[in-house]
């Protein structure tokens, strides 16, 4: 039992020394765009190239990141790095939107919404690349804070998602004042819903809501071509997941993006 806290503690200062040493690379997860088979956007996850135990998925440590406050130093690193890979890739006519996970700890930092357009002006990405990610639960949580600093991205350009939507708790009157472009449907309610009538239904309710609100829908966690079909035909507008690839490096990306392998999806419409 005194086990855990123990091993906590030593992992919190690994990553502090992974902080230090920036053990870290980014995998990109690409969005397809469900009606023209298109990838516009891809997603930066964060992993952990520990010295011993190779990859770390970042489900591992995202979390006890949070907990100590290193993810404050670690998200700043995802940001300049994600955002400097964007402008590389526009450089050599590569144009994807890019989306990066924040932390309800990064929300409340004090001169983080300067801070983010700093890195824009340094790493010479367009603001209309970026696109951050949110819970509904962070949200909820900060109203005021997050209010200010979401208006403010807004202004210059950047866009807004709410993340794993449906699994937490969002008070539908307050999300319609957000500036939220749009919905990323968590991958629990993808998972069954060729067999389960409730999650189809709840994927369906959501859709109409999103629309209904303006809003652009993403299902996560989307892994057969029978769960794409459906949801095309529920007006999903994109899709991500391993059907399409698991999250790769941004060398893969090129590739991916350049052959178009995405093409023996489209056969499908
Ligand atoms: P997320 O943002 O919801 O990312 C999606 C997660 O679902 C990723 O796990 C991805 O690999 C996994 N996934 C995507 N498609 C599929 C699928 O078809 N099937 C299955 N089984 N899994 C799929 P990952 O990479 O372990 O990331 C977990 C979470 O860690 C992310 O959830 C995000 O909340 C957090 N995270 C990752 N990078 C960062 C970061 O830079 N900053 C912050 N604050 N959080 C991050
Ligand atoms: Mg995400
Ligand atoms: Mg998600």
């Amino acid at each position: 039992m005194q086990e855990e806290p123990l091993k906590q503690l030593s992992f919190s200062s690994e990553i502090r020394t992974a902080i230090n040493s920036k053990q870290w690379q980014l995998y990109y997860h690409p969005i397809m765009d469900i009606v023209s088979g298109e990838i516009y956007s891809v997603e930066a996850l964060v992993h952990w190239v520990h010295p011993k135990q190779g990859m770390i998925n970042p489900t591992e440590f995202i979390q006890l990141a949070e907990q100590c406050a290193l993810i404050i130093e670690i998200g700043e690193w995802v940001l300049r790095t994600a955002c400097k890979q964007a402008k590389q890739w526009l450089d050599i006519g590569i144009h994807l939107h890019i989306a990066v996970n924040l932390s309800a700890a990064q929300i409340q930092q004090e001169g983080f919404s300067d801070l983010v357009l700093d890195i824009i002006k340094e790493t010479g990405v367009h603001p209309q690349q970026l696109e951050l990610e949110i819970t509904e639960t962070i949200l909820m949580n900060n109203l005021d804070i997050a209010s200010e600093v979401l208006n403010k991205f807004h202004s210059k350009g950047i866009s807004i998602s709410i993340d794993d939507f449906g699994t937490g708790y969002s008070s539908l009157s307050y999300l319609k004042q957000f500036p939220i472009s749009s919905l990323k449907i968590d991958r629990v309610f993808i998972k069954n819903i060729m067999t389960d009538k409730y999650d189809k239904n709840i994927v369906n309710s959501i859709i109409c809501l999103a629309h209904g609100m303006g809003l652009k829908v993403i299902a996560e966690g989307v892994e057969t071509l029978g769960q794409l079909n459906l949801l095309k035909n529920m007006s999903c507008d994109e899709i991500q997941g391993f059907l399409l690839s698991k999250p790769i490096d941004a060398d893969n990306i090129i590739s991916l993006v350049k052959a178009k392998k995405i093409v023996g999806l489209r056969l499908i419409s």
